[in-house]
């Protein structure tokens, strides 16, 4: 089995209000996507790694994130699109022919561990298409944006936050993603373009760590993932 990583890290970041762009923000000496990368370069399946940066940035990724992550295996930077779901679609259109699983992890989501890589490869193997996820913690609620009132309760114990790996056969991919532009579809997450080809989603418990860094709060949780991961 072979597997290839797109890491779409082409955001504008705008939630974040920070002056440097998101991928490059340092934490713990490292620039937040390399936290991202070295974890790939790790994981023994992935065999070749498709990045998506802003338009204008690539050479500074080339040059001040991957090199100094010295990954030992193929490491492509490319132009990412206006949404997330053109950034994985320039990254699909690169892939090796001879790949069998495409494995598809935001750039912004550095805690991602080699054991969920290996587990979600091997799964995906079996299923064909697969996401982490974990359960919500708190009650979500449908609130009507004009009025600001609570439209619909939601059953908490079915509801889950979607995350990233999220792993699927090349084909399958490819497939969805031209439906989903030929269609005008927009989602948010790829499990969701393949889910309205009817193919089933497997979820795979993920993990609260995992999270994605998108507002200045989640760089002090990421600073203290960090800290109890050196204290380890
Ligand atoms: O926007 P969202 O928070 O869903 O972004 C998830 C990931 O997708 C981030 O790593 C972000 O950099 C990436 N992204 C992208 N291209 C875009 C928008 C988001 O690669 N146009």
């Amino acid at each position: 089995m072979k597997a290839a990583a797109i890491i779409p890290a082409a955001g504008s970041g705008k939630r974040m209000g920070s002056s440097i762009q998101k991928p490059y923000i340092i934490l713990q000496g490292m620039p937040l996507l390399a936290h991202t990368l070295r974890v790939f370069a790790e994981a023994p399946d992935i065999a070749e790694l498709i990045v998506a940066v802003s338009p204008g940035q690539e050479d500074f990724c080339r040059k001040q994130v991957v090199k100094g992550c010295a990954i030992a295996k193929p490491v492509t930077v490319l132009t990412g699109g206006d949404r997330r779901q053109d950034s994985v679609r320039n990254g699909l259109a690169a892939v090796s022919d001879s790949v069998d699983l495409v494995m598809i992890h935001d750039g912004a989501r550095p805690f991602v561990t080699v054991q969920m890589i290996c587990d979600a490869l091997e799964i995906t193997m079996r299923k064909r298409a697969t996401t982490m996820a974990v359960p919500v913690k708190d009650t979500v609620t449908m609130v009507a944006k004009d009025t600001g009132l609570i439209q619909q309760a939601l059953d908490r114990d079915s509801l889950y936050l979607i995350q990233t790996p999220q792993t699927f056969e090349r084909e399958l991919i490819c497939e969805a993603h031209r439906r989903a532009r030929a269609e005008g579809f927009a989602g948010t997450d790829d499990a969701s373009l393949v889910q309205r080809l009817g193919v089933p989603v497997s979820v795979i418990m993920g993990s609260y760590d995992n999270i994605k860094i998108t507002t200045q709060e989640d760089l002090l949780f990421a600073e203290a993932i960090l800290q109890r991961r050196l204290a380890k």
